[in-house]
């Protein structure tokens, strides 16, 4: 079997080295005799895995000591609603800035707990899709906190810059996004992220959130989604998804070791600059987004002849690049280059653009 490129958007692609020591020590992890999978979450071995992913994902994330980390369950979407039940207190609104999909689906689910205040951020530039600067942003005094989406997994929109809104709480999805490049996690009041993108297996979602936030859940809140009780109970409220916070702690040592996220903003830019090169070269293909706010981790393309978009999927998939299809409501192409895709991944995928434009072009 020739080396397979993965983009698919999430599940997706993990770092080859992670999964062949997972491989390793699958049945007998640290000479235990078993997988890491059968033993307690309280045991001293496992308690030992928990604690050093979260060292090693608050060294990656420079977390101020202020914040606890959170390893829970439910994917975003249980953050949708854990963030009003969690953060609204006596107020009745929150600011939720609407950039694309994820945004708005937050939003509707907002809807069950408040009067959101949508703050619709969508714009044209240039005849392209781009979103409002922070600047232009119109929040609201009533609101209890902001939140938005600065990577767009699906509409392959981005918003690169880092809030600066004086005292709101600031509450943001990273789901995309995170461990992408360098953030200052003391502007935020809290970020969640499901871990299928960016950081491991599905089934566990990282929540980071400044410790004065902690305690003021509404009643309705299920304890299991209740930030004070997982905070005190170090995420170990409930059985916690173990496995995978063990290969997301695998994972993190991975980034560690290839020098931390700053080296990843780097190669992230490298990736999509090339990527987006490839298509802003040709008139065969096509992305719609502004420059400025084009994501670096979800790359939607469409043909100029979408007829042509079966036989690429079929050919693609024949040259060992994977789960290329545009999600069903953009249509097209979308390549997700999220950390664990290497440089050469890219690399391949454009040089097969080239080749499929050379003869079908
Ligand atoms: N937010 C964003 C930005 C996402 O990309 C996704 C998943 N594609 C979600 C939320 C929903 O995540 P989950 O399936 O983990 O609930």
């Amino acid at each position: 079997m020739t080396q397979v490129y993965n983009f698919s958007s999430g599940p997706a692609m993990l770092p080859v080295e992670v999964l062949r020591r997972a491989e390793q020590e699958l049945t007998n992890w640290h000479g235990l005799g078993t997988s890491v999978m059968e033993i307690s979450h309280r045991s001293k071995e496992f308690i030992a895995v928990a604690e050093a992913a979260e060292q090693d994902f608050r060294d990656l994330l420079k977390i101020p000591a202020n914040y606890k980390v959170l390893f829970c369950h439910g994917g975003a979407r249980a953050q949708f609603a854990a963030i009003p039940g969690n953060l609204l207190g006596d107020a009745k609104t929150a600011d939720y800035i609407d950039g694309g999909y994820w945004a708005h689906s937050a939003i509707k689910e907002a809807e069950k707990f408040c009067s959101p205040n949508t703050i619709d951020i969508k714009a044209t530039r240039d005849g392209k899709r781009a979103l409002l600067p922070m600047r232009e942003w119109q929040l609201n005094d009533d609101a209890a906190y902001v939140h938005f989406c600065p990577n767009e997994t699906i509409d392959g929109i981005a918003i690169d810059e880092e809030p600066d809104f004086g005292d709101k709480i600031v509450v943001a999805d990273l789901s995309s996004t995170i461990l992408s490049r360098p953030i200052d996690v003391s502007r935020y009041g809290v970020i969640y992220a499901g871990a299928q993108k960016n950081i491991g297996p599905a089934g566990l979602t990282l929540v980071v959130v400044r410790e004065d936030l902690l305690g003021k859940a509404q009643r309705y809140v299920p304890s299991i989604l209740d930030y004070k009780v997982l905070a005190e109970n170090e995420s170990m409220f409930n059985t916690p998804p173990t496995f995978a916070w063990y290969l997301s702690g695998l994972v993190f040592k991975w980034l560690k070791e290839k020098g931390g996220v700053a080296e990843m903003d780097k190669l992230n830019q490298a990736k999509a600059d090339l990527l987006y090169g490839v298509i802003d070269n040709s008139a065969f293909y096509r992305n719609d987004v502004a420059s400025e706010n084009r994501s670096r981790m979800n790359v939607p393309f469409q043909l100029a002849d979408s007829s042509l978009d079966k036989v690429f999927l079929e050919e693609s998939l024949k040259a060992g690049l994977h789960a290329l299809k545009g999600h069903r409501v953009v249509g097209g192409m979308r390549a997700s280059i999220y950390n664990a895709m290497p440089l050469e991944g890219v690399k391949t995928l454009t040089e097969f653009m080239v080749d499929f434009e050379r003869r079908h072009g």
